[in-house]
């Protein structure tokens, strides 16, 4: 079989290299005024290209509005949103315009380690366009993309975006990429090998789960891998807590900063700065905050997503609820990095359905929940080598540490560091909930996921949680 390159085509080549150029440097130079403007052009294009897809014409329809009752992103609210089920239920013809053609498109899925994926299309240039994401937040840190050797530590299948980029888009651009500086390691790799493969390919730019890192940071404590020397290690697809953060960045020397990506938006969300600040790339999505009953909460207030891409072809993402992330919005916030833009306050809080539901009736998102750091800062240690917080029961909480046996009779003992980590959970747990710290050999991924394990893990069932709530 033939494959064109799709560079070829004038069509296709000059909004390329026009969206390269534009796109990447965007935000950092408008006032949020222009962006506004801009985003509200966008949103009646999308609109009208959604019109098309039988999913949301349907749904428009129903809900008695048009394309032309939206003039701009004030008149979102207008719009119904779509849910997970929609998106599966009508996969594959009705999530594409009528006249799309498929073959010029490629399907994409989530993970759906727990649960069954979603999936959807898309085309050549709305993944190029979700690579200027990336190259936005490279000039940001003042790395060259051209010159970049990035190190992809992920979960590779036949559906991910990464390798759906790599075959059908990477191998069209070596104007400014080269198979040569990316390298793709699967995440179930044993660590010394991929370790060994890190020093061999000598990455500038890293970019995993959070627990691989700290696997990562503990065998480079213990002296391997000394020649990894990353400019910048980026994370995302599990939240990152205070500890994992500081024992991976002294143990590199670099910063580990957030990225925020996700297969239905086709390029990072949001992503974090050297100033610590979660900027969206405003001209790329729109968020909005929604409660339980699907009203859109004003900002600061912790809320389920809503996303709207404001770009891309094929399968179009308009007031999207399936991310199943808690964040805090706040509009226009001037950040010391010079970017003024939306900002998700804390970070991605982690998936709802990870939530700790105490018998008070005190919710608290995973990544809420994390009280290690503090501990281990006040006795400057890191001899808890990986840790995990389990919701057993509503009024049972375990504790497990994992303990690195070189530093076990270094600095504060062990008893000493699992009362005080015991103690503060009792605390914000409240008298009801029966706390025990246990030490542990090592902690296993979840069943039937190929993710390293999260750090917070709740066993009881969201009903559950609701009724507690519904009694508090
Ligand atoms: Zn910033």
């Amino acid at each position: 079989m033939i494959v064109m390159n799709p560079l070829l085509n004038p069509k296709i080549m000059f909004p390329f290299l026009k969206n390269y150029i534009l796109d990447s440097g965007r935000l950092i130079s408008s006032t949020p005024k222009k962006i506004q403007k801009y985003k509200d052009k966008a949103l009646r294009h999308m609109v009208k290209f959604a019109y098309n897809v039988p999913l949301y014409h349907d749904r428009y329809k129903e809900a008695g509005v048009h394309p032309s009752d939206i003039h701009g992103i004030k008149d979102l609210r207008k719009l119904p949103m779509i849910t997970k089920d929609d998106i599966r239920q009508n996969f594959p013809d009705k999530i594409v315009p009528t006249n799309f053609n498929k073959n010029n498109g490629h399907v994409i899925c989530t993970g759906g380690t727990t649960g069954k994926p979603v999936c959807l299309y898309t085309n050549f240039l709305t993944i190029g366009k979700g690579l200027s994401t990336t190259i936005r937040e490279l000039k940001l840190l003042k790395i060259n993309p051209k010159k970049t050797r990035s190190v992809h530590i992920g979960n590779f299948n036949q559906y991910r975006i990464d390798l759906v980029a790599r075959d059908h888009f990477y191998k069209h651009l070596k104007l400014f990429y080269s198979d040569k500086n990316i390298l793709n390691i699967d995440v179930n790799t044993p660590i010394l090998e991929m370790i060994e493969n890190l020093e061999k390919f000598n990455p500038d730019i890293i970019i995993s789960y959070p627990a691989i890192f700290q696997h990562l940071a503990f065998f480079r404590r213990k002296g391997k891998g000394k020649n990894i020397k990353p400019k910048t290690c980026w994370t995302g697809g599990a939240m990152l807590d205070d500890y994992t953060r500081k024992y991976v960045e002294e143990a590199f020397g670099t910063r580990l900063l957030n990225i925020y990506p996700s297969v239905e938006a086709c390029g990072d969300i949001a992503f974090e700065c050297l100033k610590g600040k979660w900027h969206v790339n405003d001209d790329f999505y729109h968020l909005e905050a929604m409660d339980e009953n699907g009203e859109i909460l004003d900002p600061g207030k912790r809320g389920h997503l809503v996303i709207t891409r404001l770009w891309g072809y094929a399968t179009p993402i308009i007031r999207y609820t399936g991310m199943d992330d808690w964040v805090k919005l706040l509009y226009d916030v001037k950040c010391d990095c010079g970017i003024c833009s939306t900002v998700i306050k804390n970070g991605v809080e982690g998936r709802m359905r990870a939530n700790i539901v105490l018998p008070s009736g005190k919710v608290f998102p995973p990544g809420a929940f994390c009280f290690i750091e503090p501990v281990v800062s006040k006795y400057k240690t890191f001899k808890i080598k990986q840790y995990q917080v389990v919701q057993k029961k509503i009024d049972e909480i375990d504790v497990l540490l994992v303990i690195d046996d070189d530093l076990r009779n270094v600095g504060p003992s062990v008893e000493t560091i699992m009362k005080e980590v015991e103690a503060i959970y009792q605390q914000k747990s409240g008298p009801d909930v029966k706390i025990t710290v246990k030490e542990v050999k090592e902690i296993k991924p979840e069943k039937g996921s190929s993710k390293p394990p999260p750090i917070v893990v709740s066993h009881i069932k969201i009903d559950e949680g609701y009724k507690v709530l519904e009694n508090a």
